[in-house]
């Protein structure tokens, strides 16, 4: 009994260094086993015992090596990019976004599928996933049994419990089980969250919140959220919560929403909302288009002037809200409709914000813009997977997928979860790579976030 207790205590601790080193090697790769033992404080002889495990199993691969002051030139180790990829799925207003990634985070492949905004039928979101998922494997060259899992980012509230429920209310989904129903078209863990959470995950990890503790990240676009994330950096058990922050009310008895309430945020400062408020026509034929021409037309047309200006004061209200209810110390303004309103109206909203929120967490809080643009949504909903993975909880499915994952893929045949043991090593890989040298068939973007 004492022994099999000491042998488990053994193993979690392999295991929690592991997890610390492959976090820690993510974030700052390519990087020594030095700097990996001075950044986690493992002992050298613990990053070494780890690391050698990790690339006997393709995760880790060696990349080149840095002088050393005088002494041995230290070999850099970098996460191995073809052992695996993640999927983000941006579920938006107006497209379907799916992003596959490689495992520093390049991108491989990506598909786009329209959605027209008075459309948003779950049959039909759901059916353009299945459709992206399997675009980006064939283009990528990827096999389905390498895909660690897809991230899927949704408006409206995830509900998590035995079973994945959406209640997207602003799109009429009334509690869906979008994992049920994506399902069947694909061979991978699914996780599905709020798209404002994702997002805000992106921009923690790789944008304007890396370093922050305590920050709330923004999403407009035609509609409003917020993902609050509080204590601590990825990895250290921080945690994001998505607020519905677009239908907190700023204006009794205001406009109607398409929450079925009046006066929400969303009603004044989403694009769709603005455009409404604007109410002439403008030239473009999406909501992007046309708020980018309204924009444009502030600089000699005192009307669209005068409605970014009220656009500034309410998103400057909103955020003043939070900044009282959280003090969050640092407000990140992304989404596609808050980038562009935050280039040109940014000071105005910070002027906006200071009004209407106490002088001292208005003092400990900084506003700034998304650095990750518009498509951080996908991005964001590829951490998901990559978190599980980090942290050695993901899901694989059965190796047996690989075989015949692109005929299941077009079957719908779910395939049998199996817990990813960390401890393949002492039993060989619990699944088949691809061997070292036939990478991806076809990764050309550059990598823009890891690093
Ligand atoms: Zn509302």
């Amino acid at each position: 009994m004492m022994a099999e207790r000491r042998r488990s205590t053994v193993r979690d601790l392999r295991r929690d260094n592991r997890s610390v080193l492959l976090w820690s090697l993510f974030f700052s790769q390519p990087c020594s086993r030095q700097d990996l033992s001075e950044a986690t404080g493992l002992s050298s002889a613990s990053v070494s015992n780890v690391i050698r495990e990790l690339i006997s199993e393709g995760i880790v691969t060696e990349a080149g090596s840095v002088d050393s002051d005088g002494g041995r030139p230290r070999v850099l180790l970098r996460m191995n990019p073809a052992y695996g990829y993640v999927i983000g799925v941006d579920v938006g207003e107006t497209r379907v976004r799916v992003e596959m990634f490689d495992l520093t985070m390049t991108a491989c492949a990506r598909a786009d599928y329209p959605l027209d905004p008075r459309e948003h039928g779950v049959d039909v979101v759901a059916e353009r996933i299945s459709a992206g998922l399997g675009s980006v494997l064939a283009d990528s060259g990827a096999d389905p049994s390498d895909v660690l899992g897809a991230g899927v980012g949704v408006p409206g509230v995830v509900e998590h419990g035995a079973e994945v429920l959406v209640h997207g209310q602003t799109y009429g989904w009334d509690a869906i089980p979008l994992e049920r129903l994506l399902r069947p078209s694909t061979g991978f863990p699914l996780y599905i969250d709020n798209g404002a959470k994702t997002m805000g995950q992106a921009e923690l990890w790789f944008g304007a919140g890396r370093g922050a503790g305590h920050a709330v990240v923004c999403l407009v676009g035609s509609g409003v959220g917020a993902s609050v994330i509080t204590g601590g950096s990825p990895g250290l058990g921080g945690t994001s919560i998505s607020a519905e922050w677009g239908h907190t009310t700023i204006v009794a008895g205001g406009r109607p929403c398409r929450c079925g309430s009046r006066g929400c945020l969303e009603a004044y400062v989403g694009a769709e909302a603005i455009l409404e408020r604007y109410g002439l026509p403008l030239p473009g034929d999406d909501e992007e288009s046309s708020l980018a021409a309204l924009v444009d037309a502030a600089a000699t047309a005192p009307r669209a002037a005068e409605i970014l200006d009220e656009t500034a004061l309410y998103l400057g209200i909103g955020i003043a809200n939070l900044v009282n209810l959280f003090s969050p110390g640092r407000i990140i303004l992304g989404g596609w409709a808050g980038l562009m309103l935050g280039e040109r109206l940014m000071p105005a909203i910070r002027e906006a914000t200071r009004r209407h929120s106490l002088a001292h967490h208005f003092a400990e809080t900084s506003i700034e813009l998304g650095q990750l643009g518009p498509d951080a949504v996908a991005l964001g909903a590829a951490t998901l997977p990559i978190e599980r993975f980090l942290n050695g909880t993901a899901v694989m499915r059965n190796p047996s997928l690989r075989a015949d994952g692109r005929a299941m893929l077009a079957r719908g045949s779910p395939g049998t979860p199996v817990q990813l043991s960390r401890s393949r090593s002492a039993s060989g890989p619990a699944r088949r790579r691809r061997p070292a040298g036939t990478a991806r068939a076809r990764c050309p973007t550059p990598c823009r976030a890891a690093g």
